[in-house]
């Protein structure tokens, strides 16, 4: 993966401006409270600040934004296996029930973000996505596995196995 000229510069202003808390709001499902959950514990069980409710791991698909998909992809204890789509992309909508339920089933072990290409192009870039879907796991802020088009969420699962 070979970076566009003048990335080094870009990546050094950018750095000076990283918040130093990212993490997510999560809404405890008992009494609404926002809590903000760091990326490293979005796959660990917590409790909620106002009620002390257990706030189960990420079940769910995140649509993240360039700071959260740094924060995630940096601090994250587990794969995080990353969605890149489009709205007008039809295999990309295909595939996007198998993502969620790939997110359900794997919650505690892995965090599934997505990445629309349209909205978030930087990201995009950085990673030279050619074609959509494309699906590529993190662990340990590296990409390890890669693969594009559309699969069932057991094709799904053995991407993120592969990265375990
Ligand atoms: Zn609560």
């Amino acid at each position: 993966m070979s970076a566009p000229p003048g990335r080094g510069r870009r990546d050094l202003d950018e750095a000076v401006f990283v918040p130093i808390l990212v993490g997510m709001i999560r809404t405890c499902p008992a009494c609404g409270q926002a809590n903000r959950v760091p990326a490293k514990h979005l796959a660990d069980r917590g409790k909620c600040g106002a009620c002390k409710a257990e706030l189960p791991p990420l079940a769910e698909p995140v649509e993240a934004d360039g700071a959260l998909f740094d924060d995630v992809v940096k601090n994250a204890k587990v794969p995080v296996f990353v969605d890149f789509w489009a709205a007008w992309c039809g295999p990309c909508r295909m595939v996007a029930p198998e993502v969620k339920k790939l997110a359900a089933h794997s919650a505690g072990k892995a965090l599934v973000l997505k990445i629309d290409t349209d909205r978030v192009p930087e990201v995009a870039g950085r990673f030279g996505i050619q074609s959509i879907p494309t699906f590529i796991v993190f662990k340990g802020g590296e990409p390890v596995v890669r693969e594009s088009g559309a699969r069932n969420e057991a094709g799904l699962a053995k991407l993120v196995e592969r990265a375990a």
